[in-house]
């Protein structure tokens, strides 16, 4: 099932550790929604600032993980330690753009089903719809991070800003996003082999571009749905997105497994922060899970389908 390239060695190791400097910078980006949004300020201007003493930081500082390793997690100007959360979040990052590029490199994560040959392989020839799907599946679980680490920490960010703005988490743009991933499913597999949805290996008249609609709306209602189950603040809009892009199949599978994380994260009880980062990225974790395992859940659901719709 897993296949790597015939053609050099070593071109799936670049092409993953370019995804996971692409998802580092994602990350940086993150780190700038989680701090500013609960303090109402805009997230495209201003350049970065070092929180104690406000002094500009340097483009050179500002380089993802590395910039804070170098100053050794402190701020040039004043010496104010700087959280190690950015860098853990920047590496996160990082880690799920490279993990769903692995995948679908090697196959395994591959939701373009009726493809035989190689990620690698069509990659190099021009098939950009493998690039196509590896870009929505990193955006998404990347977007869900951020809105629910924004929702989590939030309290924490009480600052005079956030008491004279109105706190939000951003969850007005996941509309347009879901809107956005829904056309995208839908124009792929009108242009090429179906596939991007879980239900991939559904029945010949379950697939094609309606199907992929229907079932991508499906994912945002259902996503929709469970964020009001599991109550947490960016689950509504990060659960519904997901849902866009992988069907409502999916949504069910990565509830039920930050359900599962959450309670457990319940029962042991941590201190402070931590178990809040953890509770809080277990969907996002999930998602990463899904779509790097897409082809064995794909063909799993395959089954589902066979005995649902026998013939
Ligand atoms: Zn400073």
């Amino acid at each position: 099932m897993v296949h790597w390239s015939s053609g050099f060695p070593g071109a799936e190791l670049v092409l993953v550790a370019m995804a996971f400097i692409w998802g580092a910078i994602l990350g940086s980006f993150v780190n700038v929604v989680i701090h500013r949004l609960p303090r109402g300020q805009s997230v495209v201007t201003h350049g970065s600032r070092c929180p104690a003493c406000g002094a500009s930081i340097r483009p050179r500082d500002n380089v993802p993980i590395l910039g804070w390793l170098l100053l050794g997690g402190r701020c040039r100007d004043c010496g104010a330690a700087i959280s190690a959360g950015y860098p853990a979040i920047e590496a996160g990052c990082g880690a799920i753009a490279a993990i769903i590029a692995a995948a679908e490199l090697s196959g395994f994560g591959s939701p373009l089903l009726a493809a035989s040959r190689p990620g690698i392989d069509r990659l190099l020839s021009g098939d950009w719809r493998i690039a196509l799907a590896w870009a929505i599946h990193t955006v998404i679980p990347v977007a869900m991070l951020a809105w629910n680490l924004t929702a989590a920490l939030a309290g924490t960010a009480a600052t005079e800003a956030s008491r004279r703005h109105p706190t939000h988490d951003g969850c007005d743009a996941a509309a347009l996003v879901a809107a956005a991933v829904i056309a995208l499913v839908t124009a792929a597999p009108a242009v090429g082999p179906p596939g991007f949805l879980i239900d991939g290996r559904a029945p010949e008249a379950l697939r094609g571009w309606q199907a992929t609609f229907v079932a991508s709306c499906l994912g945002v209602v259902a996503g929709r749905f469970a964020g009001a189950v599991t109550g947490a603040g960016g689950d509504r809009c990060g659960l519904a997105t997901f849902g866009a892009a992988a069907g409502w199949q999916a949504v069910v599978v990565v509830t039920i497994v930050t359900m599962g994380v959450r309670l457990l994260v319940a029962a042991m009880r941590p201190q402070g922060l931590i178990g809040r980062v953890v509770a809080a990225a277990a969907p996002a974790v999930a998602a990463t899970a899904f779509f790097a395992a897409w082809l064995p859940i794909a063909e799993a659901w395959g089954r589902c389908w066979r005995v649902l719709l026998p013939g």
